[in-house]
């Protein structure tokens, strides 16, 4: 039988790996860290116990691959999903919807922007203009989001009170920084598909059950998956890649390696390969932002929806973790992405910073006590698709024969996503096959 050797136990691994046992190969998956899940882990939280996420992940109803994944996986129940996209966004104290109305197709998004406050009648009217726009199409040349967006007359205020709310929610990037093709096709798996392809569905179960339940389903398949196996570079002879040496100084062989592993840990690894200089320079043109959770917990529950969102705040979007997951009752997430501007930031003044505007939306928090917050900071949570990144992506088949690469930031047309992670693993497992 032969092996294939998956390096990497993220979303885009795992996925790997069963798609490849499925085929019938003899699997081995290699993780660094002590846990399966890569950025899409849980813990508990060290001074009660409360099973925390490394940030609230929120998927769409376009999101087939994470829905058939956790279904395949033994976690169905994971991910509650409405039937249509109805989020309260918040601006200046006033609360307007951002939902999807009965209708076919995109009109069901811009139906329901015409009913949305939180832009003037001019700002909505261009807000539909835009849409359309979108699903025939972006610019011919390479610009960020920002910058057609402002082509199709958007003004600064309208970018903040729509726009960016959605560019750093799904692509962890400001619209000023996003390429405008990657931001036009991420949207339109959104937009496209009717109402229920844009709900937005929250977890209600620990993130990291659903790594758990892949990791379980390969285990039960006779797959082994190593933890604390880091490889630190990769086997190549007679002009392929045939295996991999592992930190601890073994080696495996293989005749298939899928990568599935972020673009400065695949940089490393490919290095010593022959005519690897153009990749690696690639490679390291990829950044990352940051994601900044910060975990409330109150004294007595202090929010009636589940999840809601703000604008022209510095808050984005605050999650009814009690609610959703269950554990103490008045716990809630704020989820703070593209958080550059937080970093080097203490705590102290991050809470000083959001609590007034928290209880400016929430008046029961004003009333109710803060019994802890705990910041959960992701350094590199996501790639940023640039206008230069985003050209950059990567296909699963690479220039050497028995090497495949995964990972959400690779080229999938999806956002840096669990989506995108689990699409890639498919992919790089059919390219290996191949
Ligand atoms: C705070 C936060 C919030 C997010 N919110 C959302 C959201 O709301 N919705 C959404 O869809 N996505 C969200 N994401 C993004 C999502 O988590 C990622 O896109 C997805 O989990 C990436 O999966 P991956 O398998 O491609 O990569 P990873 O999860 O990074 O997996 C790569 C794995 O490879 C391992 N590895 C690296 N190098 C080696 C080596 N040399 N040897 C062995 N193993 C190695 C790593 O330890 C890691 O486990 C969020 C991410 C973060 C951090």
């Amino acid at each position: 039988m032969a092996r294939a050797i998956v390096i990497g136990a993220g979303l885009a691994g795992l996925k790997a790996a069963l798609e490849l046992r499925a085929a019938g190969l003899d699997v081995v998956v290699l993780e660094a860290r002590a846990r399966v899940g890569g950025r899409a882990f849980s813990f508990r939280d060290p001074a009660d116990g409360t099973l925390l996420d490394n940030g609230q992940h929120v998927i769409l109803g376009c999101c087939t691959e994470f829905l058939k994944l956790a279904h395949e996986v033994g976690v169905p129940d994971a991910v509650a999903l409405p039937p249509a996209l109805a989020v309260p966004v918040y601006k200046d104290g006033e609360r307007s919807m951002l939902a999807s109305l009965p209708a076919a197709g995109p009109l069901h998004l811009a139906a329901g922007m015409l009913r949305y406050r939180h832009l003037s009648l001019r700002g909505r009217l261009t807000a539909l203009k835009a849409a359309a726009r979108l699903a025939r199409g972006g610019p011919a040349g390479p610009c960020t989001f920002a910058d057609w967006l402002k082509g199709q007359g958007h003004t600064a205020d309208d970018i903040a009170a729509l726009w960016n709310l959605l560019t750093v929610s799904v692509f962890n990037a400001d619209a000023a920084e996003l390429d405008a093709q990657a931001a036009i096709r991420g949207f339109r798996f959104g937009f496209e598909g009717g109402p229920s392809k844009a709900a937005l569905g929250l977890m209600r179960r620990p993130l990291g059950d659903v790594a758990e339940a892949a990791r379980r389903r390969l285990e039960a398949a006779g797959v082994p998956v190593h933890l604390r196996a880091r490889v630190e570079s990769l086997a190549f002879a007679q002009g392929r890649v045939c295996g991999v040496r592992l930190a601890d100084g073994h080696t495996l062989a293989s005749e298939v390696v899928v990568a599935a592993v972020p673009p400065a840990h695949l940089s490393r690894l490919v290095r010593t390969l022959p005519q690897s200089a153009d990749l690696v320079a690639d490679l390291d043109q990829f950044g990352v932002n940051p994601i900044l959770n910060v975990y409330l917990w109150y004294s007595r529950p202090v929010m009636s929806d589940v999840a809601l969102a703000a604008v022209k705040s510095p808050l984005q979007f605050v999650f009814n973790r009690g609610e959703l997951v269950g554990g103490p009752p008045g716990l809630i997430a704020l989820s703070l992405s593209a958080a550059r501007e937080w970093v080097g930031i203490d705590k102290g003044m991050i809470l000083r910073r959001l609590l007034p505007e928290l209880e400016h939306i929430l008046p029961y928090a004003a009333s109710a006590r803060i019994e802890r917050a705990r910041l959960v900071w992701q350094s590199d949570a996501t790639v940023v698709l640039t206008p230069n990144a985003a050209r950059r992506r990567a296909f699963p088949a690479t220039a050497w024969p028995g090497l495949t690469l995964a990972g959400d930031w690779t080229a999938t047309d999806w956002p840096c996503s669990m989506e995108s992670a689990i699409i890639s693993g498919t992919r790089a497992a059919r390219a290996a096959l191949a």
